[in-house]
């Protein structure tokens, strides 16, 4: 058995961010992560990092308020405000620290990061490196890493990557550490710690069409569920407007940041078309654009009825070359565009949960000794919906704030509760028992089930949402729930088990999926991300609220809990 004061589960930027301040601090730390850190989904990150810098002139007002005042106004006022303020004020110390610690920012001609447009804003606030900002994020973070795991005299630091993470150790409602699926020697094991900090990413693959990689599956979420930490505001999803059509891979909303356009059928800039994107126009938030883009598909102005173009052409080579090459790569190689010359088929693919497991502003949760940061987490800065630039910086932000109160929890003494060495063994034997227990299943095949719930969600927990499908929906993913108990695996054993390994992901895809629609039928109004038919304007005197799901064996069951609205008041928005 393994101990380290803390654990730090997940090697993407929140995680990273998250073990260097606790190294810091001289805290023995380990990071544990299903794949190698920097095959974490941050490093396909590409638009950029938000900091009210003010280095672009049309920006050059910008202050903390500002961009925590767009942050609120962007998550439809369901954002706690005095955390999202925190976001904003942290942003320029910790953009900065980054680039210090070797990010090759974009530059200004005078030498400053440079910033670009990004949705939301109004002028140019995203900081980036070319359209790999997450790339060189995390190789930067990952570097730090390296520099303290091999020569440390302030704490230790320790990586273990390729495996995964399948349970909590939780006694008497504190958390004394995580149970480790070693998927090279198929060991299982239990690491002690003093405090766990989740950074286990989003949950895209819930859905077919996503812009998440396959890492992203939601059993991060699942897990400290399952152990009674509540999920906070899980039915807000974000649609990104421009994803690769037949991969969804994405098209950066830098594209658009730099002057890209989006065209229907008829070669018309659509967007000037409808009240709430004719202004702001490719640059109007998110929500709105996918919104528009799938009305003009619907009513047939799109292409083979699947997708619209992004045209980049007039933005001309050069620019092209320098601000967006990633794009034209990706554009090149999976639908043969090169789009200096031809425009790129994109259509609204599912890209953030804006939710995820509930902590306080300290990244605490409910549970002792539990903490959570990043995407997997909901502080909440993001409320209804995101701006474009501000995941990036919540992980930075709030994997640093989460590592130092874990750190603060430890030096303190902890939870103050010794446990009984026997809850590591049980714990362990318990999840031996139920991995081996997986190999004497039914006649359900996990890859059908994987197919028929992807589908379910693209179809019923979309863009558009109304009762009746979100209803059969529900009924499908029951379905699945009750016929994954049965499902039967082609190889057994522990070492390089693949096959174990996608039915364990599938069991969180189906969980979150539950917590995910369920939530979005209960709540009867148009919010940020959340656009009902049946209900489409935003209802404060009801559901001006955070919802909080718990788990309960026959599904979730719901409470809400308040919004910190201590510093705006809401004001309405069109929909
Ligand atoms: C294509 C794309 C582009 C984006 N572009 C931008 C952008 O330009 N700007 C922006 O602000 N945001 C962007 N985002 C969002 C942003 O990149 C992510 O929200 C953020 O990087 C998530 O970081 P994270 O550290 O929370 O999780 P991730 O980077 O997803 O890392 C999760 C980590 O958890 C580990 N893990 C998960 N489950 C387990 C387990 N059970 N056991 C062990 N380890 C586990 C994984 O191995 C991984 O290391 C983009 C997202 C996508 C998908």
């Amino acid at each position: 058995m393994r101990y380290h004061q803390v654990v730090v589960v997940g090697g993407g930027l929140a995680g990273l961010r998250a073990a260097l301040e606790l190294n810091k601090r001289n805290v023995k730390v380990a990071v544990v992560s299903k794949v190698h850190p920097l095959r974490s989904h941050s490093v396909e990150a590409q638009g950029g990092i938000n900091a009210s810098l003010g280095n672009h002139p049309r920006g050059s007002h910008d202050s903390p308020e500002l961009h925590a005042f767009d942050t609120v106004k962007g998550s439809d006022y369901l954002a706690d405000q005095k955390a999202a303020l925190r976001l904003t004020e942290d942003a320029p110390k910790r953009v900065r620290e980054m680039e210090h610690w070797g990010v090759p920012f974009s530059r200004t001609p005078d030498g400053k990061i440079a910033q670009r447009p990004f949705g939301g804003a109004g002028f140019p606030r995203t900081c980036f490196a070319s359209d790999k900002t997450g790339h060189v994020l995390l190789h930067t973070l990952f570097e730090q890493c390296v520099k303290y795991e091999q020569a440390s005299e302030r704490g230790e630091m320790v990586i273990y990557d390729e495996q995964i993470v399948t349970g909590l150790v939780v006694d008497e409602g504190v958390c004394h550490g995580v149970i480790v699926w070693n998927f090279q020697t198929g060991e299982i094991d239990v690491i002690k710690s003093e405090a766990v900090i989740f950074a286990t990413g989003g949950a895209g693959r819930i859905f077919g069409k996503t812009t998440n990689a396959l890492v992203s599956t939601g059993l991060g979420m699942a897990i400290p569920y399952w152990g009674g930490v509540p999920i906070k505001d899980f039915e807000f999803v974000q649609f990104h407007p421009t994803t690769l059509f037949g991969t969804n891979i994405l098209m950066t909303e830098g594209a658009r940041g730099e002057g890209g356009f989006l065209l229907n059928n008829e070669g018309e800039r659509f967007l000037a078309n409808y009240d709430d994107s004719s202004k702001a126009m490719e640059v109007a938030p998110r929500d709105i654009v996918a919104r528009n883009m799938t009305r003009e598909i619907d009513e047939g102005r799109g292409f083979e009825d699947e997708y619209l173009h992004l045209d980049l052409r007039h933005l001309g080579r050069e620019k092209i070359l320098e601000r967006l090459p990633g794009i034209r790569d990706l554009a090149m190689k999976f639908v043969h565009v090169d789009p200096i010359e031809a425009p790129i088929p994109v259509q609204p693919g599912m890209h953030y949960t804006m939710g995820g497991i509930d902590t306080d502003e300290t990244g605490a949760s409910r549970v002792p000794g539990f903490y959570a940061a990043g995407e997997c987490g909901c502080v909440s800065v993001h409320g209804a919906n995101r701006l474009g630039g501000n995941s990036m910086l919540e992980t930075i932000v709030y994997g640093a704030i989460a590592g130092d109160s874990a750190a603060q929890f430890v030096l303190d003494g902890g939870s103050g509760k010794v446990p009984d060495e026997k809850i590591f063994d049980d714990a362990k034997n318990r999840e031996l028992a139920r991995l081996e227990g997986m190999f004497n299943g039914g006649n359900e095949n996990p890859a059908d089930i994987k197919d028929e719930l992807e589908s379910t969600m693209n179809r019923k927990c979309w863009v558009f949402r109304e009762e009746n499908t979100l209803q059969e929906g529900i009924e499908k993913i029951e379905e699945l729930r009750e016929r994954y108990k049965n499902i039967t695996l082609n190889s057994s054993g522990l070492r390089l088990n693949f096959d174990l390994l996608w039915a364990l992901e599938l069991g969180g895809n189906l969980t979150m999926a539950e917590v995910m629609i369920k939530g979005a039928a209960r709540r009867k109004e148009s919010r940020g991300s959340q656009f009902r038919t049946d209900y489409p304007t935003r209802d404060d005197a009801k559901w001006l609220e955070h919802t909080l799901a718990y788990y309960a064996q026959d599904g979730p069951r719901f409470e809400a809990s308040d919004v910190d609205l201590s510093i705006w008041e809401p004001k309405e928005r069109k929909y």
